[in-house]
């Protein structure tokens, strides 16, 4: 049996061990740390890890780290996607602690371990947003060439970022009525084209508009 002593410098070693296992984790910039990883990077090898631990898998829980046979493939997309529906909800950019169930879908915590940080996931949206922006307006489209079928430029679906941009530039309100999720939880928020798509409107953003589902089925009656 292991004296007292050993046991110390043996959990010693241990904190040691995380210490350095987090390190390659943050130079990395992702929570789950691989064994190629861990060997090209990492000062002490895997095989240490596994002696010390049992195995790998139980060496990235103790470091509080992602292990990598959990389902580290939720798509970006779908993280991207919640965030836009909470960013609506609260009609402005969620704050790391409201980041949680009910209110979103995942928590902060996927978020950090995904992208490092909740600041670069909320910087990764946004960029991933912009890109959208670019090739979403009248002057992006103004070349492309129309398709004979339905005589447009552009496809009738409005995609979650396109929709997220024209929602923020109309403040996350109502154009018609001004009412907005953020001061009344019941209140639905759609994105529609002003000039109806069956008489040639286009997806983009100037032809679009935030409302209602309460004003925008007012709109469809009389259309
Ligand atoms: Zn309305």
């Amino acid at each position: 049996m292991a004296s007292f002593v050993e046991l110390a410098v043996e959990a010693e070693s241990s904190i040691i061990n995380l210490t350095e296992l987090k390190r390659v984790d943050s130079e990395l910039n992702k929570t789950a740390v691989s064994r190629e990883e861990n060997d090209e990077r990492g000062k002490y090898g895997t095989t240490t890890y596994i002696r010390r631990f049992g195995s790998w898998f139980n060496a990235l829980g103790k470091a509080g780290l992602e292990k990598t046979r959990t389902p580290m493939n939720l798509p970006e997309e779908d993280l991207f996607q919640n965030l836009e529906e909470i960013w609506i909800k609260l009609g402005r950019q969620p704050r790391y602690a409201e980041v949680q169930k009910p209110l979103s879908k995942y928590h902060v915590g996927t978020y950090e371990n995904r992208f490092g940080t909740w600041r670069k996931a909320l910087e990764k949206f946004v960029a991933y947003i912009n890109n959208e922006e670019r090739t979403s307006s009248e002057e992006a489209i103004r070349n492309v060439e129309v398709e004979p079928s339905t005589f447009h430029k552009t496809k009738r679906g409005i995609n979650w970022r396109l929709r997220f941009i024209v929602m923020r530039r109309d403040n996350f309100k109502c154009k018609n009525c001004g009412r907005s999720p953020a001061t009344d939880p019941t209140i639905i928020l759609h994105v529609d084209h002003i000039k109806a798509w069956a008489n040639g409107g286009e997806t983009v953003l100037e032809n679009l508009q935030t409302l209602c589902s309460k004003c925008n089925i007012g709109k469809s009656d009389l259309e």
